[in-house]
């Protein structure tokens, strides 16, 4: 390559930094409308009743269990190849993630093992959409209504993934995004918390905040307190650089699309890689990266072959180290075997992602392509 490529790079040019330029000229740089207009074009973009912002995708996802009064002694159903964060927000709450392994073709949870592991200690079912293929949520609603279990999204690579239009995040009661760096638009750090449902938005409003409730005082000075709430709040820098972010974000989801494409018309033919795809031709992906399976000889190297690459100067990641059920916390705490998980273990291991962001293009895609033939090659 002519010059590193990282897997993730934010797109941050003129209109972010004028916008924060501006904003940090004036006094209100919390609790302030910018955070409220981010909120409201936020939730007309994805079509949702409500939208909270908060510091964090994890931050939205704790306050989602407590608003759904998920607490010690209760049962959460979820999949074992995810973000740490997905299952921590069950534990924050005191109820225990029930791990359930996921699709090798995909990455999602595996929804026809779902059921065995409900009990009637089962509140809830977590949903993560793996790298922005939608979850099969039309099976995994049906199974809720069932057993009446309310169902979480983890949506924080799945801004754009919809499924029958509808976009993730509104097929459960309540749907978590992340505006970390690397994710589809960024504000840095930040979340934000979707739902069609009052209740939940108005007990996430006010526990992002302290617990403050200013609905019965007379005057907007005054507050009462009636819940334990947390600091969680978005602030209003953060906030305008997500207004500026949602502007560009169709741009943003066009170039991951031709990216996606483009890089399966080149990798197709290649041996003994798979490549974990959305197979549900009425749900459309976020298409957050491109995640290679590494299949027979060539997956006992995987390390080596990221190695080799980044010395090429291609910049990849994997989705993720480790099947969060076999992380040493969980792994201990429940007594967890990688038996149960094997393709979770599976992807963890063999797979490498590439990027697909916009700061990228065929021409990139061409070089880190060659440089994938390459390496593959060495190991051949
Ligand atoms: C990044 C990520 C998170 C954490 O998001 P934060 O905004 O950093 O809290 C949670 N879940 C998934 C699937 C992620 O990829």
């Amino acid at each position: 390559m002519k010059k590193h490529i990282p897997f993730g790079k934010p797109v941050i040019g003129k209109p972010e930094i004028e916008s924060v330029n501006r904003l940090l000229r004036q006094p209100i740089l919390v609790h302030g409308q910018q955070t409220l207009s981010f909120e409201e074009k936020f939730s007309n973009y994805v079509g949702s009743r409500y939208a909270v912002a908060v510091s964090s995708c994890t931050a939205g996802m704790h306050l989602s269990y407590l608003a759904l009064g998920i607490k010690e002694g209760d049962e959460v159903i979820v999949t074992s190849q995810t973000h740490v964060a997905t299952a921590h927000c069950i534990e924050f709450v005191g109820a225990k993630p029930i791990f359930v392994d996921c699709e090798q073709k995909t990455g999602n949870i595996c929804v026809e093992s779902i059921e065995s592991k409900i009990t009637k200690k089962t509140r809830a079912i977590s949903i993560v959409h793996f790298v922005g293929i939608p979850a099969e949520m039309k099976k995994i609603k049906s199974l809720a209504k069932k057993y009446k279990l309310f169902i979480v999204e983890d949506c924080a690579l799945a801004l754009g993934s919809r499924i029958n239009g509808v976009h993730v995040g509104l097929h459960g009661d309540v749907g978590s995004f992340s505006f970390y760096p690397v994710k589809h638009i960024t504000t840095i750090e930040g979340g934000m918390v979707i739902t069609n449902n009052k209740k939940i938005d108005d007990f996430i409003r006010r526990a992002r905040s302290f617990g403050y409730n200013k609905k019965k005082m007379k005057s907007n000075l005054l507050y009462d307190v009636d819940l334990l709430g947390y600091n969680y709040r978005m602030n209003e820098v953060e906030a305008i650089i997500g207004l500026a972010q949602l502007e560009r974000l169709d741009h943003f989801l066009n170039k991951r699309v031709e990216n996606f494409n483009y890089y399966v018309s080149k990798l197709e033919k290649i041996k003994n890689v798979h490549i974990l795809r959305n197979y549900d031709l009425n749900s459309i992906s976020s298409n957050y990266c491109i995640t290679l399976i590494l299949k027979k000889h060539l997956s006992k190297f995987r390390n080596q072959i990221v190695e080799e690459l980044k010395k090429l100067g291609v910049g990849t990641s994997i989705y993720y180290p480790g099947p969060v059920p076999l992380f040493k916390y969980y792994k201990t705490k429940y007594n967890l075997k990688s038996r149960s998980f094997p393709n979770a273990l599976c992807i963890s291991n063999q797979s490498i992602s590439f990027p697909t962001g916009p700061h990228i293009d065929k021409s990139i895609i061409d070089e880190i392509v060659f440089c994938i033939n390459k390496v593959f090659n060495i190991f051949k």
